[in-house]
């Protein structure tokens, strides 16, 4: 088949590779769509944690965003069968640790993830998953579906943050895990969802999404403009998605007495200034959050119900030859570019 294997730094080919064989317990899939994500910009440049750390083998395929239908299945797969359309998770846990059998495969210390450590991923033809981490969507476009894993960032800590019908969120990033999330904490039910920004054509997106306001962090008088929108109170949940120190300052302006912050950005070895007193007196908890544990499902229900839309965060398709070109279109983010498909 053919696949885009990651060399070394800037060093991705597309080249021809062993068909994938399915285990007894995995599924073969054809990939029919498979996302560009920030990592994979970072994978492209080799300065990803894994890589730079030695965690994972190379080549390795990138891709860890990805959809397509079964082809084969392992003589112990039940429930899936020939011509399921399927996405899957990418954290593989061992399912015999202490973390596994709590639930948190994602911190398993014996995990692959697909397209990042040790498991090859979706910029390919075809695709061997375990049939544990793979789930049926038949009722979405193979985009939509390779969407499930962005989804899945940002539905998570909009559950762990318990948003609900009293709270005034604010969703901090315009990158597709921030308009996700604007749309995860109005599936909740938040009373108002402010997103923050830096583009006007994703902010946009982001009203277009539901945002009830969306604003630039630039602005110096963001803060302000929040606490206007709530009538002076702050916000009770924010989601950031980020990973940039700038934004701290803005957090900690904006946060209601009882607060949740929910952190999902890395932020590249750089350190925070936090004066904690406020957050110490108004009883705020701040809690990081990696990946989407445990909620794929749910997110696949929430887009066959239109509660949550890819449609206008996909922006472009492109051949899986030009990976390359992909990477740089959301480097650039040419073109308005937020989204990026391969099309294997
Ligand atoms: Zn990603
Ligand atoms: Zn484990």
């Amino acid at each position: 088949m053919k696949a885009i294997r990651y060399h070394g730094p800037k060093d991705c080919r597309y080249e021809e590779v062993p068909d994938p064989k399915p285990g007894p317990d995995d599924v073969v899939i054809r990939v029919r769509a498979a996302g560009i994500c920030a990592t994979d910009i970072e994978v492209y440049d080799g300065v990803m944690f894994y890589f730079t750390e030695n965690m994972t083998r190379v080549p390795i395929i990138p891709g860890h965003e990805w959809a397509g239908d079964v082809v084969e299945v392992g003589k112990n797969v039940g429930g899936f069968k020939v011509g399921d359309k399927v996405t899957g998770e990418c954290s593989v846990g061992c399912r015999q640790c202490d973390y596994c059998k709590r639930g948190w495969y994602n911190q398993c210390p014996h995990r692959t993830e697909t397209g990042l450590l040790n498991r090859d991923g979706g910029f390919a033809e075809y695709i061997v998953m375990p049939r544990f981490n793979c789930y049926k969507c038949n009722g979405m476009t193979y985009e939509a579906a390779a969407t499930i894993e962005p989804t899945g960032i940002a539905l998570y800590p909009t559950k762990v943050a318990g948003v609900c019908a009293q709270d005034n969120v604010a969703v901090i990033g315009d990158g597709p895990i921030g308009l996700y999330m604007v749309q995860t904490a109005k599936a909740y039910g938040a009373r108002q969802v402010v997103l923050i920004g830096s583009r006007e054509e994703r902010l946009a997106v982001g009203r277009q999404l539901g945002a009830d306001q969306a604003l630039r962090y630039r602005d110096a008088d963001v803060v302000k403009q929040v606490r206007d929108a709530t009538g002076g109170h702050g916000v009770d949940v924010v989601l950031e998605g980020v990973g940039k120190p700038s934004v701290w300052p803005i957090i900690a302006g904006i946060i209601a007495p009882r607060g949740r912050v929910m952190m999902t950005g890395l932020f590249a070895g750089k350190t925070c200034d936090v004066l904690f007193d406020p957050l110490v007196v108004n009883n705020v908890t701040i809690h990081g959050t990696v990946g989407g544990p445990n909620c794929w499902a749910e997110c696949i229900d929430l887009h066959e119900r239109g509660l949550v839309k890819a449609s206008p965060i996909v922006t472009h398709r492109l051949p899986l030859a030009e990976f390359e070109k992909g990477v740089e279109m959301s480097r650039q983010r040419t073109d308005g570019a937020i989204k990026v498909m391969l099309l294997p």
